[in-house]
């Protein structure tokens, strides 16, 4: 019997391995987690989901791979990370704990030993006998110092294991809301942001604006240049983004190849002018590929922009401004359309 057979995670593990290397998927944790769990078969969800995809002849690789690790092990792997450090905290609080009851008595005793020495003492005891009982205390005290020490050590250690817990809660928190590829907000941070501008700029009597960009024909470019190329263009707009951006804006990939920016106190006039000198430069851009120094060509961008109306819903502001882009991809693409442009209200 292979050491495989006698157990199945080994078996899963060398499957996963082997899947990998037939696909070219790059042998990170995360992926690894993904495809172990996959040979596994305890997430149904996630077999299906594999099984759509290959018996649907689409490509398994890295991209896919971290999709699935998204929507199958983001929360999970997060909540994994804090159990095992509460645990690790709660472990070491039991141990302060029961330290400290332990101090509770030891003092009890110590006490008593004092009171007992003070009450001989005071009657006149030979120089022996003092002797016996001054080293006697000597040793309580000494004992009670370490075991006081020990205590010290002990809350040390677990302050320690707080402050990691407090650091790993915060990276989690901020992984939980980041896009992975572009580092930019991902769906969830926007969605939370937009609510809470929105909220903002009502209580403020401010203007706010939100713009959405899409990039044209990135299927026929991802078709040309191959899936790495296209995430090589992703990361290039997020840049041309934030590069236009104000530090108090909200920029998230919307969606695979979408991005929104939130643009409080913005009129609609200075919202449409960034887009436009957004576009200008993007398109303006000769892209070359990293690896072989291809020239790309140019990439341009559709956008829509619209400005947030008394009676818009977060979702509300959200499909007005949908609207705008694609009234910019119906005319032509590399445009920007806002909900002030006439052509909206004419067709
Ligand atoms: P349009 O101008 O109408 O927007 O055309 P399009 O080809 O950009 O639009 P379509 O919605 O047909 O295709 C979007 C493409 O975006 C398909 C998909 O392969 C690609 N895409 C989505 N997410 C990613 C990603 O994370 N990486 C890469 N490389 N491509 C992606
Ligand atoms: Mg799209
Ligand atoms: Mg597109």
């Amino acid at each position: 019997m292979t050491a495989s057979q006698a157990d199945p995670s080994a078996a899963a593990a060398q499957s996963a391995l082997r899947l990998m290397s037939q696909h070219g998927i790059t042998p990170s944790a995360l992926n690894y987690e993904v495809w172990f769990e996959f040979h596994l078969g305890r997430t149904p969800a996630l077999n299906a989901a594999i099984e759509a995809r290959i018996g649907g002849g689409g490509e398994v690789d890295d991209t896919f791979t971290a999709q699935l690790h998204e929507q199958y092990f983001g929360d999970a792997a997060a909540s994994a990370q804090i159990a095992i450090t509460g645990e690790k905290i709660a472990r070491d609080l039991g141990q302060v704990l029961a330290f400290m009851r332990l101090s509770e008595e030891k003092s009890g005793d110590y006490g008593r030993t004092l009171e007992s020495a003070a009450t001989d003492l005071n009657r006149g005891l030979a120089s022996d006998q003092i002797q016996q009982i001054v080293s006697s205390l000597a040793a309580a005290t000494l004992d009670m110092a370490n075991h006081n020490q020990h205590l010290t050590d002990q809350l040390k250690k677990s302050s320690r294991e707080i402050n990691t817990l407090r650091a790993s809660l915060e990276s989690v928190r901020l992984e939980s809301l980041t896009d992975a590829l572009t580092g930019l907000s991902n769906r969830r941070m926007f969605d939370e942001a937009l609510r809470m501008r929105i909220d903002e700029a009502r209580a403020q009597k401010t203007d706010l604006c939100l713009l959405l960009c899409d990039i044209d024909f990135f299927k026929r470019f991802n078709d040309t240049w191959g899936h790495q190329t296209g995430d090589q263009i992703l990361r290039f707009l997020a840049s041309a983004l934030q590069a236009h951006a104000r530090p108090d804006f909200l920029i998230a990939r919307h969606g695979g190849e979408e991005f929104a920016m939130i643009m409080p106190r913005m009129d609609m006039r200075g919202a449409a002018q960034i887009a436009e000198t957004m576009r200008a430069a993007i398109s303006a851009k000769r892209l070359r590929r990293r690896s072989t120094n291809d020239d790309l060509g140019q990439v341009t961008v559709s956008i829509g922009v619209a400005r947030l109306a008394p009676s818009d819903t977060p979702a509300g502001l959200v499909e007005r401004t949908d609207t705008c882009l694609y009234a910019s991809k119906r005319n032509g693409r590399n445009q920007v359309t806002t909900d002030a442009t006439p052509v909206l209200y004419v067709a």
